[in-house]
């Protein structure tokens, strides 16, 4: 299935490194114009060094999602840029595991400020202009843990399941309006978040999953493209897991 993107302005959330690169790739190479943002500026600098170098259509532009105030000038800078945006990829996320009876308010804070707020604060900014074009799609990234839960992720699934709660709500909201929003629940991928999980874990996470490896981050783009393409005009308020059929 060839997709092209051409005339498409594509923004991802935390597409200095990992995931939200490659999705961010994914598109720049099906000819779209890509807007990276991150709060890193190290992830985003090497990320905006390979766009240069593969002479991508592309902004590169610092954003942290939890701030209102940036998330506002970041969409105000891509539409008086680009004077539209189609696809917006919520992806930015991050983890702070520990059992519940350890975790410090700080910890879940960060974690639902970053991964629910944030998506929030983004597809608010953004709805007005996809209403107005009465054209867009918006891909929110959950996690396999936001349906089955994690022990040492209370927070981090309570954010992911917030997410897929709010797509759902959203979709509703938006589908008069042309728009669709939907979410990708990734499993087990094999990305720096990860890399940090002990080998015996990630033994167990293995033993979980049918088709017997952890995922990657094309794997995840993959779904991201087809959900933004027109194939999937028709789709809208759905969870597609990535996971190897780790759940089923
Ligand atoms: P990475 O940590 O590799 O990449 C996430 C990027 O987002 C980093 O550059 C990170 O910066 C950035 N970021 C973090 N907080 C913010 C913020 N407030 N504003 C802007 N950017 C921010 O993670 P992955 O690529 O693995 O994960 C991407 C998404 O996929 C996340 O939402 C994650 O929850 C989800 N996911 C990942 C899975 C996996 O197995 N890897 C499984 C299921 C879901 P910094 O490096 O400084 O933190």
């Amino acid at each position: 299935m060839e997709m092209t993107f051409l005339d498409k302005v594509v923004l991802v959330t935390g597409s200095g490194r990992g995931i939200g690169r490659t999705i961010a790739e994914s598109f720049a190479e099906r000819g779209a114009s890509v807007v990276l943002s991150d709060y890193n500026s190290e992830s985003l600098a090497n990320a905006k060094q390979v766009f240069q170098e593969k002479n991508y259509r592309f902004l590169a532009l610092p954003c942290d999602v939890t701030q209102e105030d940036q998330v506002n000038r970041l969409i105000e800078q891509i539409v008086s840029t680009y004077d539209h945006l189609d696809i917006v990829i919520n992806n930015a996320g991050i983890t702070r595991d520990t059992l519940l009876m350890r975790m410090k308010t700080e910890q879940w804070d960060a974690v639902i400020n970053t991964n629910l707020k944030g998506v929030f604060l983004v597809t608010k900014a953004v709805s007005k202009q996809l209403i107005k074009q009465r054209l867009g799609k918006i891909i929110n990234v959950s996690s396999v843990i936001g349906i089955i839960g994690n022990t040492g992720q209370s927070n981090y699934a309570a954010s992911k399941a917030g997410v897929i709660g709010f797509t759902k709500s959203v979709a509703r909201e938006l589908a008069s309006r042309n728009v669709t929003v939907n979410a990708i629940a990734p499993g087990y991928i094999a990305t720096e978040m990860t890399h940090v999980l002990d080998e015996k874990a990630k033994e167990v996470l293995l033993t979980a999953i049918p088709l017997k490896r952890a995922g990657n981050s094309q794997d995840v783009a993959n779904v991201a493209l087809f959900l933004a393409s027109p194939f999937a005009d028709y789709i809208t308020g759905q969870v597609i897991r990535v996971d190897g059929g780790m759940v089923m």
